[in-house]
């Protein structure tokens, strides 16, 4: 009786043996399964699997048919976003809860010729995915998908590819001329005349016809298409009024900024020009014959032609002292700064600060003007040094900067050379525009 529960367990076991033996060897005969050929598969030597053929086991099962359409489509010049949609045959029932889904993340009077976007649609006509691409900024598009039955958007941020290029250019007439004519845009000869070398170039004085230019920068691209500029890593200017070098380097962890070649910062105190232009229209003078009052008077400041609108930003750090009108200035806003500096900016058509605000260098306080006593839209720029009106296109000459702490300097010296090693590679017809991997153009 003690071995009556394991006897009676062994004869169930052999019982369902035999049984999966008997439909192992049913199945056999009809049909060969792919559990056999799967194992012969796992023995087999490499050389014999080589020459294996896998079994026939019926027509190929086609994949189920997409049950969305895909509209793709890129605005044109006077397009609406809606407008383009409804061209598309894009169902409308849907497009007020699209807008308002996008309005949470995009100012959709933002959209500009050259978007780009893609929507699909199922087979009840309801869209399922909708992707805007702005044309400046493709690495940011927007994304409304269903969620819940609810459209839902979102800005993605999308990966970009930087690359370290260079650039080599003489230059003929002006520095944007000869940086279009190396196939590079005016964003690029921007950071190069006012935050690179704003304070100790004046690009509209100073170069000379064959003064050298050479640049290592970060280009960004998204799938081989450029978007826009990274970082200038070093300039180096070679002009006939002297040579600059510009290092990008960071003293502190996220805070780069240029550095000459022995390590003194190219920031100074006030950058040279209080807007984005460069078309000087009076200098200063202190006698000077006044085209609306019709006799000698000085001029002690630096006026700038440009359009109305055209944005202001103070030269220095400071605080506002005085922000309205102020008879013949117009709409005028002073500032102090440090070291018993002034600068005032006048004939604004608005202005953007109030009295006692704190104000950083190139912060933007205003908008050019022609009010007060002014014949056209210009912006009239005064630096004043303890009440004295000096010329602000002499103020960046002399000033003391700090330098670079002297234990960063043999990291800083290995960087610059790294730089110059870069802008020295290949050969130099000094028009060139190319990366790294590729040959010269
Ligand atoms: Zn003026």
């Amino acid at each position: 009786m003690r071995f009556g529960f394991p006897i009676r367990f062994w004869g169930v076991l052999l019982g369902c043996l035999a049984l999966m033996a008997l439909r192992l060897g049913m199945s056999a005969q009809h049909s060969t399964t792919t559990a056999v050929h799967f194992e012969e598969m796992v023995f087999v030597p490499a050389a014999v699997a080589a020459v294996w053929e896998p079994p026939f086991v019926g027509p190929p099962i086609p994949p189920p048919a997409d049950p969305t359409r895909t509209i793709t489509a890129e605005l044109r010049s006077g397009d609406s976003l809606d407008r383009s949609l409804k061209q598309c045959r894009v169902p409308s029932s849907q497009l007020e809860r699209l807008y308002e889904a996008l309005d949470t993340v995009f100012d959709l009077r933002q959209i500009k010729p050259g978007d780009y976007y893609e929507v699909a649609i199922d087979t009840s006509d309801a869209i399922r995915h909708f992707r805007y691409t702005p044309h400046r900024t493709p690495d940011r598009p927007i994304e409304v998908k269903l969620h819940d039955g609810q459209f839902v958007a979102r800005q993605l941020q999308l990966p970009l590819e930087r690359r370290v290029e260079r650039l080599e250019v003489r230059i003929e007439d002006n520095l944007s001329n000869a940086i279009s004519a190396a196939g590079e845009s005016i964003a690029l000869s921007e950071v190069l005349a006012d935050d690179i070398f704003g304070a100790v170039i004046d690009f509209q004085r100073d170069p000379r016809r064959g003064d050298r230019l050479g640049v290592v920068f970060e280009k960004l691209y998204i799938d081989e298409h450029f978007v826009r500029y990274g970082d200038v890593l070093l300039a180096r200017y070679e002009g006939e009024q002297g040579t600059e070098l510009a290092v990008r380097y960071a003293a502190i962890e996220g805070e780069d900024a240029y550095y000459n070649a022995s390590g003194r910062s190219l920031g100074r105190m006030f950058v040279l020009k209080p807007l984005g232009v460069n078309s000087i229209t009076s200098h200063f003078s202190r006698q000077r014959f006044h085209p609306i009052l019709k006799k000698q008077r000085p001029h002690l400041g630096t006026d700038y032609g440009a359009p109305t609108g055209t944005l202001v930003w103070t030269t220095a750090r400071g605080q506002v002292a005085f922000a309205g009108w102020k008879g013949d200035y117009g709409k005028l806003v002073e500032i102090v700064h440090a070291n018993g500096y002034r600068t005032r900016y006048a004939h604004l058509s608005k202005i953007l600060v109030r009295e006692g605000q704190l104000v950083e260098q190139k912060e933007i306080i205003g908008k050019v003007g022609a009010t007060g006593l002014a014949t056209a839209s210009h912006l009239h720029y005064e630096i004043i040094k303890n009440g004295h009106h000096i010329n602000p296109e002499l103020i960046n000459e002399g000033h003391a900067v700090p330098t670079l702490a002297d234990d960063l300097l043999p990291d800083f010296v290995h960087q610059r050379d790294a730089l110059l090693h870069v802008l020295a590679l290949g050969p130099r017809p000094w028009r060139y525009a190319s990366s790294l991997t590729s040959a010269p153009l």
